[in-house]
């Protein structure tokens, strides 16, 4: 048997083993590269199929593998193009997968599902703070369509509105692999409307969202102020939505709070669930940390993961950034766990970071791109509703939270008097005693300002 037999071969045999989506997830684009005193070398299209198949998949493709040469003693899965020479597999990268890295243009293209496999919902972690969103999101793995659509998430950055989105897309087609799926970010899916506008094919790409069992949209804020884009999407969810299938949308914030969307499309977004994720409490921190730590099996005690957990609080992505960091120590340390001090100072960066403080700057930059706002716009002098108000948030927020002077908050927004920065943060005080929107929306806005 030649190398492509032997593939084949294997493959044939895998193919009974796995389920047919993820086959084609992990073994497409897949082929032997060479075998070299019995070590075989797989080439895999990219570092993240080859994570999985070492790490999930390595044991039945070995026993297929040696069921039919039984040379082999050991398979190693490197990303390569076919024309370079295989060189040994590299070291397991440090760092958690980036976001960006999800979308494999191979998976895209033939899967079209763009879904990543490491979200499910084994691996999310539920309390208070999100355990609404996540009784939504399996509620609509089993009433697709019909009870909550579409749903809505919302929630500031690294609280696991994509891990959801993607969790009940991995298991819809988990339950049924003929479903058809797509998850997507606003960002592309804006990039296809308008480079379908460009060729005049806008037909074609109608036709594709519409065939759809289940669309996933995430991040939609970034729809403000893109009215072609809204408009397709528009007429896409209606379709869906007559036809009984599930839309499912995340934002960074609730859809009232969307700048720049047209209302028609808003109140569909707000037309069948809205949830939303919050700050995980202490508790969960500790849960999160724990689970992420078995997956790197790493064996921190109480005291450091007590430690991270109080000091890391106002995002997830971040309590995993600095598990990796520790976990990264513990490899190059022959496997010793830091002690407190040594924890203390790996994580100084992420911990004392100049991010978790506030500062004039970063308020005013987080209320304006909160608004969809230019900084100097808040400074102007201009009485359009649209300014006045973050104006007035941005005041409250500036004395709130840094303890500013009135002259001082006057002055920071173009020489305004005093009288005006008093006016602004109690009339601001006063509405958060009855809205709750605009309760929601100031901690968005401090989300922003202390995660960012
Ligand atoms: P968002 O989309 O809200 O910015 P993500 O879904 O990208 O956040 O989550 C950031 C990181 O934190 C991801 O690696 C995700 O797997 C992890 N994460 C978020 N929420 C949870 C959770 N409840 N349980 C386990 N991991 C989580
Ligand atoms: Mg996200």
């Amino acid at each position: 048997m030649n190398k492509e037999e032997l593939w084949q071969a294997t493959l044939a045999q895998l193919q009974f083993k796995l389920s047919p989506a993820n086959f084609a997830t992990w073994l497409k684009n897949t082929f032997i590269l060479s075998k070299k005193e019995g070590t075989l070398f797989v080439s895999v299209p990219n570092n993240f199929s080859r994570e999985w198949l070492e790490h999930k998949y390595n044991k039945i493709i070995f026993s297929a593998i040696r069921s039919l040469d039984s040379e082999v003693r050991e398979i190693r899965y490197t990303v390569e193009k076919a024309s370079q020479k295989p060189r040994e597999a590299s070291p397991r990268s440090m760092a958690a997968p980036q976001e960006d890295q999800m979308e494999f243009p191979e998976f895209r293209v033939d899967r079209s599902t763009n879904l990543n496999p490491r979200y499910s919902f084994d691996n999310f972690i539920v309390g208070p703070f999100n355990e609404l969103a996540h009784a939504a999101s399996l509620a609509v793995v089993k009433t697709q369509g019909s009870v909550y659509n579409p749903l809505f998430i919302y929630g500031g950055v690294g609280l696991g509105k994509t891990h959801l989105l993607q969790a009940v897309g991995n298991q819809i087609i988990k339950d049924s692999p003929q479903k058809k799926l797509k998850y997507i970010s606003s960002e592309r899916f804006t990039s296809g409307v308008v480079s379908a506008i460009r060729n005049k094919n806008v037909d074609a790409l109608r036709f594709l969202y519409r065939e759809l069992d289940v669309l996933i949209i995430d991040d939609v804020q970034f729809l403000a102020g893109k009215d072609k884009t809204q408009e397709e999407l528009f007429h896409t969810f209606n379709t869906l939505y007559e036809a009984g299938k599930q839309i499912i949308f995340s934002s960074d914030r609730p859809p009232k709070a969307i700048p720049a969307l047209e209302e028609r499309l808003r109140s569909r977004f707000e037309g069948g669930m809205v949830a939303d994720v919050s700050l995980p409490d202490y508790e969960t921190r500790i849960a999160i940390l724990k689970t992420k730590m078995q997956e790197k099996e790493l064996h921190l005690d109480d005291e450091i993961l007590d430690y991270v957990a109080s000091h890391i609080q106002r995002n997830i992505r971040e309590l995993e950034g600095a598990l990796n960091r520790l976990a990264a120590f513990s490899r190059l340390n022959s496997g010793r766990i830091p002690a407190l001090a040594e924890t203390k100072t790996l994580l100084r960066t992420v911990i004392q970071s100049p991010n978790r403080v506030a500062n004039p700057k970063k308020i005013l930059q987080a209320v304006a791109e909160f608004y969809d706002l230019k900084e100097k716009d808040l400074m102007a002098l201009s009485r359009k509703k649209e300014v006045v108000r973050p104006r007035q948030i941005a005041m409250y927020l500036l004395r709130e939270d840094l303890k500013g002077s009135y002259p001082f908050i006057g002055k920071r927004f173009g020489g305004k008097d005093h009288t005006t920065a008093i006016y602004s943060c109690e009339k601001i005080a006063r509405e958060l005693q009855s809205s709750e929107v605009l309760v929601d929306e100031i901690a968005l806005i401090r989300q922003r300002i202390y995660s960012g």
